[in-house]
């Protein structure tokens, strides 16, 4: 029976099988990993990573989509390599599974920022992340600084993890085609030694605050923070804006603003 795409779960199913067969040569699974697909949907990179994967995990919302493939994979076979999570991802307790762990998923674009997120949170228990993503939210997480891409996104990502995009997926892929170019990153927690960052919630309030006025200074921006002789102390010429500090800058402030 055919399914009809549904928007509001982001739908766009991968169809070109040699996309597909990049994408698992990229993440190359060895039998015994521990992976969670997010959205399934019609199984697309699901049975090819199922062939060379003793057990999966896939955690999916669509009721019609659930029982797909609880049809292929009786849930009530001990013995099922499929275990499927009939859950909301965003709401989904990644420490029910084992680590370390790998995350896959083509993502559903229009939660795409909240779902990064909520699996960042686990990043302790995580080996490797490989998603698709819009090409443009991509470019952000990647971006250096000073570059028109970076912004609060990428500083939130990339002082956990590291990142890379790995390729570009045209909307042809798909179907439906969406309406923007896609493309593949994977994301690899840092080694503890190398995270600068000790007060997160700190950190995301600071850079939110350098973020949040985007073309003001830091001078600015950051005046409930630092004074003028804060910023001599650290260094940090207060007359450049928040797109021109690094992530290793930002932990800078936080520390000190910590420590005082
Ligand atoms: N992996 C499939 C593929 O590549 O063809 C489907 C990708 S489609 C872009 C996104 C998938 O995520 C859909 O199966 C959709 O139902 C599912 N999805 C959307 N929102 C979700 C959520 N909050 N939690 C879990 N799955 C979700």
């Amino acid at each position: 029976m055919s399914h009809k795409a549904k928007k509001r779960f982001g739908q766009n199913f991968l169809v070109d099988t040699r996309i597909i067969a990049d994408i698992v040569r990229c993440i190359q699974p060895k039998p015994a990993d521990h992976m969670v697909e997010i959205g399934p949907g019609l199984g697309a990179m699901t049975r090819p990573l199922l062939q060379q994967l003793k057990k999966l995990h896939v955690i999916e919302i669509d009721r019609d989509l659930i029982a797909r493939l609880e049809s292929d994979y009786p849930q009530d076979n001990a013995n099922t390599p499929l275990i499927i999570h009939a859950q909301d991802a965003l709401q989904f307790n990644l420490t029910i599974l084992p680590a370390p762990l790998r995350v896959v998923g083509n993502l559903p674009y229009n939660i795409s920022s909240p779902l990064l997120f909520h699996f960042a949170k686990y990043a302790e228990r995580i080996q490797d992340m490989y998603f698709m993503l819009q090409d443009e939210v991509v470019e952000r997480m990647v971006a250096a600084p000073s570059t028109p891409a970076y912004g609060r996104l990428s500083v939130m990502l990339q002082y956990r993890f590291s990142m890379e995009k790995l390729m570009d997926v045209p909307p042809e892929s798909f179907r439906p085609a969406p309406a923007v170019n896609s493309a593949i990153v994977r994301m690899t927690p840092l080694p503890p030694s190398e995270i600068l960052v000790r007060d997160e919630t700190l950190f995301a309030q600071i850079v939110a605050a350098a973020f949040g006025q985007r073309r003001k200074t830091l001078r600015n921006t950051l005046k409930n923070y630092l004074t003028e002789t804060d910023f001599e102390h650290l260094k940090i010429d207060a007359q450049q804006r928040a797109e021109n500090l690094g992530v290793a800058e930002f932990a800078r402030i936080a520390v000190f603003v910590k420590s005082v």
